[in-house]
């Protein structure tokens, strides 16, 4: 059975078949996540947001304004904004979180409250913006870190709202004024986080729109952000295309994009450990963070024992037949359009999904307390290759570190991002660290350790990787002014 080799062939089914199995299975779903009350791009329950225009050109406007009113304020009531924007995400972290749950069907509703607690918790905010000094024979020289000005932010469907107000805290500790083109499928969530931050502003008595968004965000309002003259530095947390696209639009952009983070497994780790880690990481969300663990390689001699332990905590293991007949429904063919080729894609309809609702896609019925699908595949089988954002997850046998090593970098496919290790073997794990490069390695613990949740260190919802500015913080939002005092002001 290992030997077996994944086999797009070995099903015929057609993706006509594919979108009715998909469409019947989530129709049944209870709508246990649904709000309390009415939302759409523009209000929530009666409230109509603030900060919400119908064209790009109109938000960064009233962006600039915002950001004028900023520039006057002093760093102490910018830390005040900061503040109400932590006591609102708190207050109201469950209805965001229901909110996104029920406006993208993906996710969990304890664990998106749980992160925009993390946001109001440990975000960064003015403390982070440190000036330096230079004192010697010619004098005093300061480098101060200064707003970039208006900031265009790209954000997510997987964390929407958590990343507009991660985003709003650190850009605004930084001085800058924001204007966000959030994901359309999330559109209502990410508005919400925009007219929260508002009313913290308003309340502690800064400008009424400090930060805005769009009430339709297209491709086209994408690019009216990222070519307009006034926005001078782009940020976009998000996919390969997306990163791409601001990477290549000639201004300062910071690009956090897609991992696909491997986990290796030897046989010094505390194996029970490692089990209930992987399968707490694997699910946060139902694997929608770009840091979950999407795949395991596991040494050859202790994999029998995990996947027990990972099937004491909540994990269902999946016959090959099984995974195979899933691979089917959880990703489509879909045309390049570069190269006008068909290719494999994952199933937007299933991501993020609960375990045994994709379960029952192939037929199988399981209970709520099954929280993760594992599999044994082999190392070219697309749940190993393909970020799937589900909480699937495939386990690979090694046979020892260096095949560990090569495979688990191979399948992070050099995007740098996150990787974890279960081990006590100091070598082992300074080797895989080195090897895979990537901006969080995480040892010994659950992936949201490398965020802050359970780990020490700030979090941040924007990692990024391709362009080095790793875990994002206020700084990163800032551009470094040097000023000179020559011959003067050294006071020894
Ligand atoms: P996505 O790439 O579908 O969309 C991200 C944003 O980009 C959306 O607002 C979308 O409308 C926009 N967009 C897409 N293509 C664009 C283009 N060519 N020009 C302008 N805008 C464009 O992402 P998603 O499905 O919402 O999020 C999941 C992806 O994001 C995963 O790959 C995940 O790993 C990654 N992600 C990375 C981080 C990080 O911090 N590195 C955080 C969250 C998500």
């Amino acid at each position: 059975f290992l030997k077996r080799r994944w086999n797009p062939l070995a099903f015929e089914i057609s993706e006509a078949q594919i979108e009715k199995i998909v469409e019947q299975v989530l129709r049944s779903l209870p709508d246990a996540s649904a709000p309390a009350a009415q939302w759409d791009a523009t209000g929530y329950g009666g409230r109509k947001f603030i900060g919400i225009f119908e064209s790009m050109e109109a938000a960064i406007e009233a962006t600039a304004a915002g950001y004028k009113a900023l520039r006057e304020m002093t760093v102490e009531q910018r830390e005040k904004i900061i503040t109400e924007i932590r006591r609102l995400t708190r207050a109201e972290a469950e209805t965001m979180a229901r909110l996104g749950v029920a406006e993208t069907g993906m996710g969990r509703v304890e664990h998106k409250t749980a992160k925009h607690l993390l946001v109001a918790d440990k975000t960064p905010g003015t403390e982070d913006i440190v000036s330096e000094a230079r004192t010697g024979d010619h004098g005093l020289t300061l480098v101060e870190m200064a707003p970039f000005g208006l900031v265009g932010s790209i954000t997510p469907s997987t964390n929407p709202s958590e990343t507009v107000l991660c985003n709003s805290i650190g850009m605004v500790a930084a001085g800058n004024g924001v204007v966000f083109n959030p994901h359309p499928h999330a559109i209502a969530t990410s508005n919400y986080a925009v007219d929260l931050v508002n009313r913290a502003s308003k309340a502690a008595g800064g400008p009424e729109i400090l930060v805005c968004s769009v009430a339709k965000p297209t491709m086209e309002t994408a690019k009216v952000m990222q070519t307009h003259p006034a926005i001078k530095l782009l940020v976009c947390t998000g996919g390969p295309g997306v990163v791409r696209a601001v990477l290549s639009s000639g201004k300062k952009a910071i690009g956090a994009g897609a991992g696909n983070p491997p986990v290796i497994v030897d046989d010094t780790a505390d194996i029970r450990k490692a089990a209930k880690d992987i399968i707490d990481g694997c699910t946060f969300d139902n694997n929608l963070p770009c840091i979950a663990e999407k795949e395991v390689f596991a040494f050859q001699n202790i994999a029998d024992e995990l996947i027990h332990y990972m099937r004491q905590n909540g994990a269902y293991l999946m016959s090959a037949e099984q995974a195979d007949a899933l691979a089917q429904i959880v990703l489509v063919d879909q045309e390049d359009k570069k190269t006008g080729k068909m290719r494999r894609v994952i199933n937007r309809k299933c991501v993020g999904r609960d375990a045994d609702v994709l379960l029952s896609m192939i037929g199988v019925k399981a209970d709520k307390e099954i929280r993760c699908l594992i599999c044994e595949t082999d190392f070219g089988h697309p749940f190993v290759q393909e970020e799937l954002m589900m909480p699937i997850l495939p386990i690979v046998r090694v046979g020892d570190i260096d095949e560990a090593i090569d495979l688990a970098v191979k399948a992070e496919h050099g995007n740098r991002h996150t990787a974890h290790m279960h081990s006590k073997n100091v070598d082992h794990l300074s080797r895989f660290a080195k090897a895979v490069e990537t901006t969080i390695f995480v040892k010994n613990a659950p992936s949201y350790a490398g965020i802050g949740f359970g780990g020490e260190g700030h979090t941040t919802f924007t990692i990024a990787g391709p362009t080095g500015e790793g875990i994002t913080s206020a700084r990163s939002y800032t551009r470094k002014r040097r000023c000179v005092m020559a011959d003067s002001f050294r006071i020894i």
